[in-house]
């Protein structure tokens, strides 16, 4: 084929238009009855008595059919030819292309296929298929027909058809990478999901007898002793909490959490998830300021998770203060939302950090030299919480200053938030 001029005949018309055909069928088709339209396309446009497409095994060692004329594809399917004594596995090792006009008189011919379908094979044009360097399999033309011989043309030609075949090849083995990679990950997730289910209900239970026993001697034991039980009252109550989170992130990752809307106020929430904090920051001389702006603060919502997600705020503000802090939580009413923010002058969050407090298990000093428990996960779980129901969360923090996180959640449930960026305050 002259380059210069290769439409110049209609059998190169017909030959470029075929091939473009073929290159845009090459992401319509599953991967068998393309590289089956391909050895077809061969065998016509070269005008040669077969074609068949080989891949090697994932040993290495032996190649196997993975195209081939329809009426020998039930024998040579299980056919093996070995690379090291075969011409396409010569072509595959070599990475060259090979034309063999009389096969009886080449050492590397390899008989079996013949034998296997009742074959003569007389001549063979075969090229390497591969993708970025990596060596795929080969395309192999059998018999050149009449009197003819394989040309160059031909071997252009199948170069051509063999890089389609090494897409779609490629293409399909990801498509089966990606889809193992799934499996795998849904049993791993399945298998986490279970671990955690049990062991928090297996910890749960004697978790539950501690407090309960802790709680009843704390109330008969003499004053001296009190101290003593409210340390283990106060850690059984700690191990809870990262029990629950735990389990919470987990059931809403995997979608068993459900809303339980009714009519809430938000200013009776926040007090009621107030009162046992109270205790903690006296202890640590933390003072708790509640600011109420004008509104009346009816939300539709599900109480027992938007309490979660403000008691792990506050829980998070007494922890990260230091004796002699503020924090204070101001609820205030905008047109169709309201705002819940936790304002505390503690340690604050280095700017580094702030954009990942909300991710599962992230804490902001090293679980080696840190002063402070926790799970990293109580903000990722009050992020849920508030998501769930069409609200926003987000953090203002200067470090050695304070933080500020508020949340907010529209009035009504189903109203999808439209606000993305926080207020300006
Ligand atoms: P943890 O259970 O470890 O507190 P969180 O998800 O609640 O995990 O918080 C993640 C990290 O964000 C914390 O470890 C802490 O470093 C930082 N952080 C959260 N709230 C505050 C706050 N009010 N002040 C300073 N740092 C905070």
């Amino acid at each position: 084929m002259n380059p210069d001029n290769y439409l110049d005949s209609p059998e190169n018309i017909h030959l470029v238009t075929r091939l473009l055909e073929l290159g845009k069928s090459l992401c319509g088709l599953e991967l068998g009855p393309y590289l089956t339209s391909l050895v077809s396309a061969v065998t016509e446009l070269i005008v040669c008595e077969a074609a068949s497409i080989l891949e090697v095994d994932d040993d290495g060692d032996q190649l196997h059919f993975l195209a081939a004329p329809q009426i020998h594809w039930e024998v040579l399917k299980s056919v093996k030819v070995p690379v090291r004594a075969s011409i396409v596995g010569w072509v595959f090792q070599n990475d060259q292309p090979a034309v063999i006009q009389n096969v009886k008189e080449d050492p590397r011919y390899f008989k079996g296929i013949d034998k296997a379908i009742n074959f003569t094979t007389h001549s063979m044009s075969v090229v390497p298929i591969a993708f970025h360097g990596e060596k795929i399999g080969a395309l192999a033309a059998v018999n050149k027909m009449g009197e003819s011989q394989f040309t160059e043309n031909d071997s252009v030609i199948l170069e051509t058809v063999a890089s389609y075949a090494a897409i779609s090849i490629m293409d399909s083995h990801l498509k089966t990478d990606a889809q193992e990679s799934q499996t795998i990950l849904s049993q791993l997730n399945r298998m986490k999901s279970d671990f955690i289910a049990i062991t928090s209900h297996e910890l749960r239970t004697p978790l539950g007898l501690i407090l309960g026993h802790a709680t009843f001697l704390r109330d008969i034991i003499p004053d001296n002793y009190r101290s003593q039980l409210d340390i283990i009252i106060r850690n059984a109550v700690r191990l809870k909490n990262i029990i629950d989170n735990i389990t919470r992130m987990d059931n809403a990752q995997t979608g068993l959490t459900s809303l339980q809307i009714r009519q809430i106020s938000m200013q009776t929430l926040i007090e009621g998830v107030m009162i046992p904090f109270h205790d903690e920051a006296q202890q640590k001389n933390i003072s708790m300021h509640f600011d109420i702006g004008p509104g009346d603060f009816l939300v539709e919502g599900d109480e027992s998770k938007i309490s979660i997600a403000f008691s792990n705020l506050l829980r998070n503000a007494i922890k990260f203060t230091n004796p002699g802090g503020h924090v204070a939580i101001v609820l205030a009413q905008l047109p169709d939302y309201v705002t819940v923010s936790v304002i505390d002058d503690g340690i604050g969050i280095p700017s580094k950090d702030l954009p990942h407090v909300f991710e599962r298990f992230y804490q902001v000093e090293s679980h080696l030299t840190r002063e402070h428990a926790g799970m990293g996960l109580g903000l990722s779980v009050a992020k849920v919480m508030i998501e769930m129901h069409g609200g926003r969360i987000w953090a203002e923090s200067t470090e050695g200053k304070g933080s500020n996180f508020t949340f907010l959640l529209p009035l009504k449930s189903g109203q999808i938030s439209s606000v993305n960026q926080p207020p300006s305050s």
